[in-house]
């Protein structure tokens, strides 16, 4: 097994590799009566994700869902190329994504202006056709038979239109960005948050999350982890203490490596992984935007009333 990963009875998971980068995206597949995939990944990793099918033994025509989180690049820029090798396919997203895929040309844009060369790497936002897409919204339940069902939840903030999934039999959630990034290795959350994020509505959506009492997460990126209830509760901590940090480095009208000092300072868990997001192609990157986002956030919000 070089891309997939057996995590139940059910349910698989595949690392889709973007240029050969281990660890950074996972898709997951369950397979019931139906079968559903989550996230598409890039258009530079639908290869991989074919070949993590052909492993798990699931023909591209039994797939009948494809769900994705929200329609950043790394979560959905391949689903019109993957639902070319899908024929029996409908593609689940939020109805304020959906016309972000019909005509990506703007997604596009925005997505190259604000992630420079990672944008390349993770390749061009490929358009769905409208006729293959099924909007879903807050409570739509997906039933794959074998009582497994997945329940849509809207948890905006980290996007206006971002969706989690919670799965009832192993009772796990599908957190796509909303959770934060999970690296895996290191056992830490790391936040992503780039603009434009909204700490308010991602606060909202992690206590709705902590409602459901899951037993599991499902990253994006990258992997399943237990202690799930925990893991959510800790990144709406690290969530406030980013937020008050930057907050404190702007009132004193301090630059982005200052602030991001201060961040380490407070932040001991992401001073363990500091050296390794540093040296990471794509995290070290993710980093810049999220102090960024909560930036924008403040300058948007709340700055000038505080
Ligand atoms: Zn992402």
């Amino acid at each position: 097994m070089v891309y997939s990963k057996k995590l139940n009875n059910f349910l698989y998971m595949i690392d889709v590799k973007p240029a050969g980068i281990e660890n950074l995206i996972s898709s997951y597949v369950l397979k019931a009566d139906r079968v559903a995939i989550i996230e598409s990944g890039p258009l530079a990793s639908v290869e991989n994700l074919l070949a993590g099918l052909e492993e798990i033994g699931i023909r591209n025509e039994q797939v009948n869902y494809l769900a994705v989180s929200h329609v950043h690049a790394d979560h959905a820029g391949g689903a019109g190329a993957l639902l070319r090798h899908l024929p029996n396919a409908k593609l689940l997203v939020h109805p304020r994504g959906a016309p972000h895929l019909v005509n990506p040309e703007k997604l596009w844009t925005q997505t190259k202006q604000a992630l420079g060369k990672i944008a390349e790497m993770y390749g061009e936002v490929q358009s769905v056709l409208k006729e293959r897409i099924i909007t879903v919204t807050d409570k739509t339940i997906v039933n794959l038979g074998k009582n497994i069902e997945l329940k849509v939840l809207e948890t905006p903030g980290h996007a206006s239109h971002a969706l989690s999934f919670y799965e009832n039999t192993a009772r796990g959630i599908f957190t796509g960005d909303t959770a934060g990034i999970y690296l895996n290795k290191f056992d830490v959350v790391m936040p992503t948050t780039p603009s434009p994020f909204h700490l308010e509505k991602t606060l909202t959506s992690l206590s709705r999350l902590v409602e459901m009492a899951p037993k599991k997460l499902y990253y994006s990126h990258f992997g399943p982890a237990g202690d799930a209830v925990k893991k959510l509760k800790a990144y709406v901590v690290q969530l406030k203490l980013w937020g008050e940090t930057v907050f404190d480095g702007m009132k004193d009208d301090e630059d982005f490596v200052t602030i991001h000092r201060r961040i380490l300072e407070k932040d001991v868990s992401m001073r363990a992984v500091n050296d390794f997001i540093d040296s990471h192609v794509v995290f070290r990157e993710i980093r810049k935007w999220d102090v960024q986002g909560f930036i924008e956030y403040f300058k948007k919000y709340s700055f000038e009333n505080l």
